[in-house]
């Protein structure tokens, strides 16, 4: 964010291989790459060491907005805020950035408004087309941003759904929304928050996907560089702790809330260095006490895991938790099924196959769906054993 190159080193998560490049093969040597983390003196920003080449990682992306129901209603919650803020008529339309399959676009189609999409993962931009959403494939940036205006002007809404801590080059992303924005136009950013991830112990959040941890000041200090002012935040439901950030093109009065952020992270000290390091140290101990919890079941009893989200790859990584002590990992999604979690060889299946079973425990990966899944093993699997919420904070087991 401000070019320093005075960052400090503080969290270590050892070589792991890319969360969402599942091996096809049971025992496929994965390539790894460094994961660990810095802080920046000036800007207070935290990042990764360690920049993986933007296309090895999102050219062809397994991870599927649309295959969360959750996500789906969350669409149109999202939708219908932005709208209430900025009314899109005649002649405007919504741009989103990383625009996926196209899932939080559709709510804004079915009210009548024109939308476009950028995403740059080729079988995904393909999907969203076939289904109605015009997407443009490309990473996004200043040549990107160009030739949006070129074919479309200038955007009323402009929205970037949990992208930009993945950006590498992030001056170029933020000029390029910048170009894109109309003078009066809204601007939402969503992000995971650093603070959550700081205070609820979310170490499964930093992945190689995941460059930056923005807090509110660092997410700031880089829009302001592009005439972006923040004047409102609000927390969002759907990844386990984001906001958005909305802004525009006028320095606008802060909202109350937005106040009370700042405030937040005055007293939390989360710009400060000492309460990363603190993180690190409660993320080996939380390390820890999950294995000593998994101990109790393994070698008489069947464990298995949901979900098998790019997060669950870092925390199983870390915590060195294998397909010895955990027989599969049930997810939904068709394009991860029959593939292998990276690193730890554990076989991903379908729900109904995994449940078939009878696993003893069941350890839910992808805790930020945690009350979803819970609903789907009682009533769709009339699942009766124990499940460990292994996040946030410490792991909770939990009898249903
Ligand atoms: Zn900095």
């Amino acid at each position: 964010v401000c070019n320093s190159k005075e960052i400090v080193e503080f969290f270590d998560l050892g070589d792991q291989p890319l969360a969402n490049s599942l091996p096809e093969t049971a025992n496929a040597v994965e390539k790894k790459y460094p994961l660990s983390l810095s802080w920046c003196p000036v800007c207070n920003l935290v990042q990764l060491n360690h920049t993986i080449d933007p296309s090895e990682l999102f050219s062809n992306y397994v991870w599927v907005t649309a295959t969360s129901m959750v996500a789906r209603e969350h669409a149109r919650a999202f939708c219908e805020k932005a709208l209430q803020r900025k009314a899109l008529g005649k002649g405007e339309y919504a741009l989103e950035i990383a625009s996926n399959d196209g899932t939080f676009l559709k709510p804004f189609i079915e009210r009548g408004v024109d939308v476009l999409g950028v995403d740059p993962a080729a079988n995904i931009v393909e999907m969203a087309v076939a289904d109605g959403v015009p997407t443009e494939c490309g990473f996004f940036g200043e040549s990107v941003a160009q030739k949006v205006i070129d074919t479309k002007g200038k955007a009323g809404i402009v929205f970037a759904r949990n992208v930009m801590p993945h950006v590498a080059n992030l001056h170029d992303f933020v000029k390029g929304m910048s170009m894109c924005l109309a003078d009066d136009g809204l601007l939402a950013i969503e992000i995971h928050y650093a603070d959550i991830i700081c205070r609820e112990l979310h170490y499964d959040s930093i992945y190689h996907e995941h460059l930056c941890y923005f807090t509110l000041k660092s997410a700031e200090t880089l829009l302001k560089h592009y005439g972006l002012y923040v004047f409102d935040i609000e927390k969002s439901p759907i990844s386990g702790g984001s906001v958005v950030l909305y802004a525009g093109k006028t320095n606008s009065a802060p909202s109350a809330v937005l106040q009370q952020y700042h405030a937040k992270e005055q007293e939390s000290g989360i710009n400060s260095f000492e309460v990363w390091k603190q993180f690190a140290e409660d993320s080996f101990r939380h390390k820890e006490t999950l294995l000593d919890l998994l101990k109790n079941y393994e070698g008489h009893a069947q464990i298995a895991a949901y979900g098998a989200s790019a997060r669950s790859s870092t925390l199983l990584n870390f915590c060195n938790i294998g397909h010895k002590s955990i027989f599969a990992v049930a997810d939904q999604n068709p394009l991860k099924q029959g593939r292998y979690t990276a690193g730890t060889n554990i076989p991903i299946l379908h729900p109904d196959e995994v449940l078939s079973k009878n696993p003893d425990c069941i350890l839910i990966l992808a805790w930020n769906f945690a009350d979803e899944i819970i609903q789907i093993l009682k009533t769709k699997y009339h699942y009766c054993g124990t499940v460990i919420i292994p996040l946030p904070n410490m792991p909770r087991v939990q009898n249903i």
